[in-house]
């Protein structure tokens, strides 16, 4: 269904060795796009992404701290040097923490809003002047459901998460005149290991509250991706799209 649209482009998906954001390239590079994944230490998931890519199309890893704008900066500055160019920006890395707000500790703050928040900024602030010098580019902020509604004992994360979809708003609006489009996708539960700690009898309470009766693939933001980042989602910006199985 994707195949050949996204054909000639570049994209980086940060996160992207395992769960959603290995989700994310795979459907990038089956639309025809040349791929490169971030990630932050686990080379064995990335090797194992990286040769999956590679058996469909084109890609390459590149190891580096999105909560770091020094490493950001560099790892954009390299990736352009070598394939000339980023049309696509993925920021997909984050972490997540369940825990009573009043047991949280200051560091967490810290860790969880200088990846999930911060390293949005980073990554969009050291690709966005090389964007401009292309006048043209598509930049998807992977949120969540709870930066929508707020989740109890995920304050932090939630609040990280927020923070993005004003930043996609505020910034699709500064770039939409240099034809540069900014959105977010807020998935619902996907099966990944982030939510690897809920118990069988939670997993199914989900459920549940799932009008789909689900939990969605890692596949479904990689389809909603490709769409926002292809043609077909020209005159689409500054919007917070939710893939939850009809969740909220
Ligand atoms: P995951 O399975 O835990 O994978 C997280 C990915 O982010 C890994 O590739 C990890 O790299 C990378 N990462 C973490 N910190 C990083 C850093 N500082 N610098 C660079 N890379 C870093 O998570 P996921 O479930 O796929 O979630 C991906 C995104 O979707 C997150 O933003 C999450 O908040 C969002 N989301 C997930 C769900 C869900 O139900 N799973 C729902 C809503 C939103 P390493 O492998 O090297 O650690």
């Amino acid at each position: 269904m994707n195949m050949g649209l996204l054909t000639g482009k570049v994209a980086l998906v940060t996160g992207g060795s395992r769960g959603i954001g290995r989700g994310i390239a795979l459907e990038l590079v089956k639309a025809g796009c040349s791929v490169v994944i971030n990630y932050r230490k686990n080379e064995v998931e990335a090797e194992k992404t990286l040769n999956a890519l590679n058996e469909i199309g084109y890609a390459k890893a590149f190891k580096a701290d999105v909560s770091s704008y020094f490493e950001c900066k560099a790892m954009i500055e390299e990736i352009i040097k070598e394939f000339g160019k980023i049309d696509i920006l993925v920021n997909n890395a984050g972490v997540s923490k369940v825990g009573l707000f009043i047991d949280a500790k200051e560091e967490e703050w810290d860790y969880i809003m200088n990846t999930n928040l911060k390293g949005v900024f980073n990554c969009c602030h050291s690709l966005v002047p090389h964007m401009l010098s292309k006048n043209g580019g598509s930049i998807i902020n992977i949120s969540s459901m709870w930066g929508n509604v707020g989740a109890s004992c995920e304050v932090i994360y939630s609040a990280s998460k927020g923070g993005i979809n004003s930043f996609t708003k505020a910034l699709a609006k500064e770039l939409g005149p240099s034809n540069i489009r900014v959105n977010a996708i807020s998935p619902g539960v996907i099966d990944t290991e982030m939510n690897s700690w809920l118990s069988e009898e939670e997993v199914s309470e989900l459920q549940e509250d799932i009008p789909l009766c689900k939990f969605g693939e890692c596949e479904d933001i990689g389809n909603t991706v490709v769409f926002l980042a292809s043609d077909k989602s020209k005159y689409i910006t500054g919007q917070v799209i939710t893939v939850d199985g009809g969740m909220l």
